[in-house]
């Protein structure tokens, strides 16, 4: 069996998407890898490829419960021997689970790192081979992710405890290099094979909002998205509690989630929104580690998320089939001065850190919710700034993105540029460094304290700015920065500085292009997402036979197929069991247990009965 028949025969798709094959093939080659691939890329596929070649078991260590159930059900589902181990397991199945492993009848192992160290666990080694170690979400051994969990520094104590050190597979979607350091380290990975896959995901369209009334504008998004299932991300409890109920009140399906709910209520909420019988989830950045609902087709983020990193990956969970798919931002200036102040408050969970650590993390934070700020009143390409934001260089207009879509007009703008940098410029030569404001300032001649006090008004740049409009001089700054023209140094305050892109334009050698809002920006509605070319009608059925067969195996109606593959059977129209399998998504397995219900509601559409 090749990787590429597995692939179609077990999980149904013809192609591996980018990055895949090079990290499969490296893993069966004996080398260890890491990963990096954004949320919906892919990443299990790396390594239950290699699981089901290898010799004897695969172990996977993964963060959650719920994560864990989700990816053991859809793998069941294709035909594959896979089991986890984790608390929430009744004696019985405990045992049982531990029987199959020893009779060498499970191939993928889920297990929580907590677990490793246990004698249970480790006397498993015994009974089984143990070729492959696959470590997911492994961000969460590094202190700079977003979700450390000290139970995931036992793992590389658990690998030296094996009486024959297996491959390591380390997969994250988190990119800093400081998170890719740790992992390296704390995992002690052998001359790891690294990958970074490109972070675009094409079928996301990126927009922002500034609306006067933040509900409206929800109520209106909604409606654009009827019948869809959406994730609505918010800064607090209450507001999630309040936008949750509001919605009830206006005759929406709608559950929340957030820390402070009783363990029941959470999971039955999310339970209830995985499993399709409510559409819409009102969530705190608690909900969504780990979840893998690949039909969410919009995320709105009623507020501004405290970091890119955060919105990427929270957004990032819309679209997960591939189909179009809204990632909403609604920003308002408060929202700047909430999480200024969640950064800034006294965090003594975090008594790990001295106070010299948690100023310098606190930096850090500040640094990245002015990038964040910068994305939301950016009227340039946003895929563009996001996919620099995490250093990768792209096209500076995706055509698919709130700014590309709105009312812009593209100028020539070499000569405010010009003016612009020759101003930070001029600064930098008398020993100052403005941020954005001071800049813009001494650009338009303003008086203010810092200018008279800083005697800005003798620099030649003083005031040869001031017939731009405030506004539009500061989308251009933005412009710069997000094209790199200017780098923001962080520090207390950020500050402005040159870059090397910034000479030639300087100097006259490089022309810059800027799309400026004709009118007010990113007023415009955008249409809804664009509808497939296959027949509606046929969709709403092969639902329901999708959905009587989830009911009849209880398990939530993606993991039967998921939207894009019930589409891809509308557009082909497959009438025999060759033609099913022809459609991505469909697996051998499943066309076995599911392919003849779904032919014959196809048969009987084209019949019309
Ligand atoms: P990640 O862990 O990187 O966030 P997942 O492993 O959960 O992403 O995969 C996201 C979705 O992409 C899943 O629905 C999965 O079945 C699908 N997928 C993965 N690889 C392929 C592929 N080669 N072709 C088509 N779909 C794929
Ligand atoms: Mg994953």
């Amino acid at each position: 069996m090749t990787p590429r028949k597995i692939l179609r025969d077990f999980f149904g798709y013809d192609k591996f998407r980018g990055g895949q094959e090079a990290l499969i093939t490296r893993i069966l080659q004996g080398g260890d890898v890491l990963g990096i691939m954004p949320t919906g890329a892919g990443k299990s596929i790396c390594y239950q490829v290699p699981a089901l070649m290898l010799p004897g078991m695969t172990v996977v260590v993964s963060p959650l419960i719920s994560l864990m159930q989700d990816q053991v059900t859809a793998l069941r589902e294709s035909g594959i021997a896979a089991a986890c181990l984790h608390g929430n397991l009744s004696t019985e199945e405990y045992f049982a689970t531990l029987d199959a492993i020893r009779a060498g009848q499970v191939c993928l192992l889920y297990a929580a790192p907590e677990r490793l160290l246990t004698d249970a666990f480790l006397s498993l080694a015994d009974y089984v081979q143990i070729s492959l170690v696959a470590v997911d979400e492994a961000h969460c051994l590094s202190q700079w992710g977003q979700d450390f969990r000290p139970h995931y520094l036992e793992i590389a104590d658990y690998l030296s405890r094996l009486p024959q050190r297996p491959v390591v597979a380390a997969f994250t979607a988190t990119a800093t290099a400081a998170v890719r350091e740790d992992i390296r380290r704390l995992l002690r990975l052998r001359d790891p094979l690294e990958l970074v896959t490109g972070f675009d995901r094409e079928n996301l369209r990126w927009i922002v909002e500034q609306p006067q009334k933040k509900y409206d504008a929800l109520l209106r998004i909604l409606r654009e998205h009827k019948g869809k299932s959406g994730i609505i991300y918010c800064l607090t409890r209450k507001l999630t509690d309040e936008v949750c109920e509001k919605l009830r009140k206006d005759g929406f399906s709608c559950v929340n989630y957030h820390a402070g709910l009783s363990p029941e209520v959470r999971a039955a909420n999310q339970d209830a929104f995985i499993r399709d019988e409510v559409p819409l989830i009102t969530a705190t950045n608690a909900f969504g580690m780990g979840i893998d609902k690949s039909n969410v087709s919009f995320v709105v983020h009623y507020n501004m998320p405290k970091s890119m990193e955060a919105y990427y990956q929270e957004a990032g969970r819309a679209g997960r089939d591939g189909m179009p798919a809204d990632c909403i931002l609604l920003y308002s200036a408060q929202d700047i001065r909430l999480n200024q102040f969640l950064i800034d408050r006294d965090d003594t969970e975090n008594d790990l850190m001295t106070p010299e650590q948690r100023a310098a993390v606190r930096e850090k934070d500040h640094a990245r919710l002015n990038a964040m700020v910068r994305y939301c009143t950016l009227t340039d390409c946003l895929r563009h700034y996001i996919l620099r934001y995490f250093g990768e260089e792209s096209p500076l207009h995706c055509g698919n993105c709130g700014s590309c879509l709105s009312d812009t007009e593209t100028v020539d703008a070499t000569v405010d540029a010009q003016k612009i940098l020759s101003c930070v410029y001029r600064m930098d030569q008398r020993g100052l460094h403005g941020g954005v404001r001071l800049v813009c300032d001494t650009l338009q001649a303003k008086e203010t304290a810092q200018t008279t006090k800083l005697r800005l008004s003798s620099l030649s740049t003083y005031g040869i700015m001031q017939e731009t409009p405030r506004k539009q001089l500061e989308q251009m700054v933005n412009i710069l920065i997000s094209r790199g023209y200017l780098h923001v140094a962080s520090g207390q305050f950020p500050t402005l500085e040159l870059t090397t892109k910034s000479h030639p334009v300087l100097r006259g050698r490089e022309t810059v292009e800027m799309a400026l809002p004709k009118h007010q920006p990113k007023k415009k509605t955008l249409d809804s997402v664009p509808d497939f070319a296959g027949d509606e009608a046929l969709f709403e059925r092969l639902k329901k036979v999708r959905s009587r067969l989830a009911a009849k195996e209880y398990v939530p109606a993606y993991i039967i197929f998921n939207n894009a593959t019930l589409q891809a059977m509308c557009e082909q129209m497959p009438l025999s069991a060759a033609e099913m399998l022809d459609v991505p998504g469909v697996s051998r397995h499943k066309m076995e247990k599911y392919g003849d219900a779904f032919l014959q509601a196809i048969r009987d559409y084209q019949t019309g009965s």
